[in-house]
């Protein structure tokens, strides 16, 4: 006879399986076309859209062209203005009924969605469906307040979207729901596996009332992707792999497109000695084997301290060989089926080769049958370059590395291009408050991992791409504020080299480069003559060791605010005292004046706790993005200058600055006044010359995390081109601004000095 310990081992899970039958009703002889202008059309090219669960097919759905994207575009065009006029009251009612409608077909939604998808329906039906229906009712208390709340701010216009598989109903909620309620309209286009649930909140919008033309998809492939892209919106807000973000960074620059990227991942999960060690093999249990691991905050690599490594990796072994692989309408399967037979390929691809890179492979055991189900996995003995470690795979597979120290965990956390997300795993705050200041990610989980709310902003560093989703930072990436209302700029006259040694009657003093908190001759030892004066010709080189000093003055991002503010008052101060000695002179006692608004901003533009759902504290920090190259604007040379450079390094920034090409003298000897102002050394770097050349130098270098370009149309184009390789954000303004007035000062110079780092942290006795 068995212990009762041996037989509740003995004792397995029965069947408890969801009915399809709402979703095959729903599904049933419909034809699915796509929705514009508050209508389905006929489809015409259509493929299949199948259960990866069983192969079989679910529905065929209409492959969208330029000409049906462009039809949308101009639906969601004539929406526009109409929809934008509203009250915020009025579009809230609209966003409330969606809400409401989406809560009434709960389970409709999330059977259909686990259909499609292959995502367990516990996890549809208890994480996706109702965080969407939040985001619906959170924005729409945004579209109430926007007037209040945001003032002096519009909506961009016509918003493409374009959205991946992994959740497709909570993603169109992250996209859709803030969108309508700044007041733009919508072409969204979902993802070629996963349409169905967007075509079920397609009816939503007809039965909600909602005016045609505000919400418009258009389904396809990736080539319906890129027509979106193409076409005429105001911006594109895309979530997906980061290769097709750098396409779409590409395809937009210089279209004057706004653009949000949220992008892949490869997050720590790093588990120190006094952690709660159960819980932590839990936590991994919600960060790698959640949604089949096609999740792109996943914790996909976890580091643990070596102490208590080998207890920990046992018990996480003895947990993943029970967690239950199979049919994602089950109620107790733990893990669906992932999205498709060419997604189960490329991870079995991804895990062989680390295999032969020395990965030792623990894998728990998964169901026959014709769907695409994968087991989960854990991969050991692995060094930090092996391709698990470096690659978002982007399925339930997770590796394991050691550490010893928490100095360590940071650089291992932080070894990779990415900046998703990272989960922390301590019972010592102080530990845990320490390491999220640390890594570089955008969200941080504090005990705990894979927590979502529509007022916690989501939203990655790096590679991961830049904007945020969700709370009142995600609202601002729907809105824009008209301020720089002055003519386009014109590219200043083409200069031409001199030898440095070059002296003629019309030159009276040599100048050189500011960098490192020294004055440096330009590398290639040429100049330029402008009014008399003889001016650094910076080139690649210059570029790359003012980059290099911004780099080692990282000590300035981690001084307190109001030593910052000190530092800049002082400046403002000795500014002031050598204003005589700076042109143009109407610029000048402006130019003191500003100096002083932006210390002033120095310890006062702080971050938020936001209100979630849950016990937690929800912090939103802002914190500065590193290094920036900082290209001034022409038209004001002291005055642009102190305007654009202030409030970056009043941030917590280090700035490479090029100055205004046609007029650099103020700027060059503002050296002075920043030497006798105890701005540390490498914190504001000047490399004068030729800008267009400076700015594509700026915009390439994977070492400088955002670029601001106040310059002509052309050089913009080039600079948001050439940022596609680490992705950083970059503000290019082609028209000018009235920088003696407001616009001068506007709060979009803090916003964008900043990227914010959301960490949660939940409490509980
Ligand atoms: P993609 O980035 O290709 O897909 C995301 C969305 O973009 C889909 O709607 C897709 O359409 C569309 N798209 C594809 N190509 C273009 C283009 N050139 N221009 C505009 N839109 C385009 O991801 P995949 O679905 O192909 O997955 C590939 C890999 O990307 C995954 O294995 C995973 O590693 C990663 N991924 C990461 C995600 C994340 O959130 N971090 C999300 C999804 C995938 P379509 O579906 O038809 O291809």
């Amino acid at each position: 006879m068995p212990t009762v310990t041996e037989a509740l081992q003995m004792m397995d899970y029965g069947p408890a399986p969801e009915s399809a039958s709402i979703a095959q009703d729903w599904l049933k002889d419909r034809s699915f076309g796509h929705f514009i202008n508050g209508a389905f059309i006929k489809p015409g090219e259509t493929f299949a859209v199948t259960n990866p669960a069983t192969g079989g097919e679910l529905a065929h759905v209409a492959q969208g062209s330029a000409e049906d994207v462009a039809d949308a575009v101009k639906a969601a065009r004539g929406a526009a203005k109409g929809w934008a006029k509203l009250s915020g009251g009025q579009r809230a009612r609209h966003l409330y009924a969606l809400a409401r409608l989406m809560q009434k077909r709960e389970r409709l939604f999330a059977v259909l969605e686990s259909l499609d998808n292959g995502k367990p329906i516990r996890e549809s039906r208890d994480i996706d469906v109702p965080l969407a229906v939040r985001h619906f009712y959170h924005h729409a208390g945004w579209a109430e307040l926007l007037a209040d709340e945001f003032p002096g701010m519009r909506p961009h216009g016509v918003c493409g979207q374009i959205i991946p598989w992994n959740f497709p109903l909570l993603m169109l909620a992250w996209k859709v729901a803030p969108a309508l309620a700044a007041g733009n309209t919508v072409v969204l286009k979902p993802a070629e596996y996963t349409p169905l649930t967007a075509l079920l909140f397609a009816e939503l919008c007809i039965e909600a009332g909602l005016p045609k033309g505000v919400v418009n998809i258009v389904t396809g492939d990736g080539r319906t992707g890129a027509a979106l892209v193409e076409a005429e919106v105001d911006k594109i807000a895309f979530t997906g792999s980061t290769e097709v973000g750098r396409l779409i960074r590409q395809a937009t620059a210089g279209t004057g497109k706004a653009l949000t990227l949220e992008l892949g991942g490869k997050s720590p999960f790093i588990v120190f000695a006094e952690a709660d060690l159960d819980a932590a093999v839990e936590g991994v249990v919600d960060a790698i084997w959640f949604n089949q691991g096609e999740v792109c905050c996943a914790g996909s690599r976890i580091l643990v301290q070596e102490q208590v490594a080998e207890t920990f990796t046992n018990r996480l072994k003895a947990r993943m060989a029970k967690l239950r692989v199979g049919d994602p309408l089950d109620k107790s399967t733990d893990i669906g089926a992932v999205v498709h037979t060419t997604q189960l390929e490329r991870i079995r691809g991804l895990v062989d080769q680390a295999v032969q890179q020395g990965a030792v492979l623990h894998q728990a055991p998964v169901p026959n049958g014709p769907g695409s189900f994968c087991a989960p996995m854990l991969l050991t003995d692995l060094g930090a370059a092996n391709i698990a470690n470096t690659e978002e795979i982007f399925g339930p597979v997770v590796t394991l590395m050691t550490f010893r120290t928490p100095g360590e965990a940071v650089e291992l956390a932080n070894n990779t291009r990415y900046g998703l997300a990272a989960s922390l795993w301590t019972e010592n705050l102080t530990t845990a408050l320490d390491i999220a200041s640390q890594v570089k990610a955008g969200v941080v989980w504090i005990n705990g991992t894979n927590m979502f709310d529509a007022n916690a902003p989501f939203g990655g560093m790096r590679e991961s791409g830049f904007g945020r989703e969700g709370a009142r930072e995600g609202m601002l990436a729907y809105l824009t504020s008209d301020e720089a209302t002055g003519k386009e700029r014109k590219a200043p006259a083409p200069l031409s080299a001199l030898p440095a040694s070059a002296s003629g009657d019309a030159v009276d003093r040599t100048r050189k480069l500011y960098i490192g908190g020294a004055q440096k001759r330009p590398d290639g030892g040429y100049s330029y003559a402008v009014d008399g004066a003889q001016i650094p010709l910076g080139g690649r080189k210059d570029i790359r060791n003012a980059v290099e000093a911004a780099h080692k003055a990282s000590g300035w991002s981690r001084v307190t605010g109001h030593n910052r503010a000190q530092v800049l008052y002082f400046l403002a101060e000795n500014l002031n005292a050598r204003a005589r000695d700076f042109a143009p002179k109407d610029e000048v006692a402006q130019a003191v004046e500003r100096a002083f608004y932006w210390a002033a901003w120095a310890d006062k533009y702080d971050g938020k706790v936001h209100s979630t759902t849950g016990p937690n504290v929800t912090l939103a920090i802002k914190e500065p993005f590193g290094v920036m190259g900082v290209i001034c604007p022409e038209e004001a040379p002291l005055l642009g200058f102190v305007s654009t450079v202030l409030p970056a390094i009043a941030m917590g920034n280090r700035v490479v600055a090029v100055p205004s090409q046609a007029n650099p003298v103020p700027a060059l000897d503002l050296y002075q006044v920043l030497d006798t102002s105890d701005v540390p050394g490498g914190v504001v770097n000047i490399v004068t010359g030729p800008r267009a050349e400076l700015t594509d130098t700026l915009a390439k270098h994977d070492d400088v995390a955002a670029l601001w370009v106040f310059a002509d149309a052309e050089t913009c184009l080039s600079a948001e081109r050439h940022s596609a390789g680490n992705l950083k954000p970059v503000w290019a303004e082609s028209r000018a601004r009235d920088w003696s007035g407001p616009a001068g000062q506007s709060r979009d110079f803090l916003r964008r000095a900043v990227q914010v780092k959301t960490v949660w942290v939940p409490y509980g006795a």
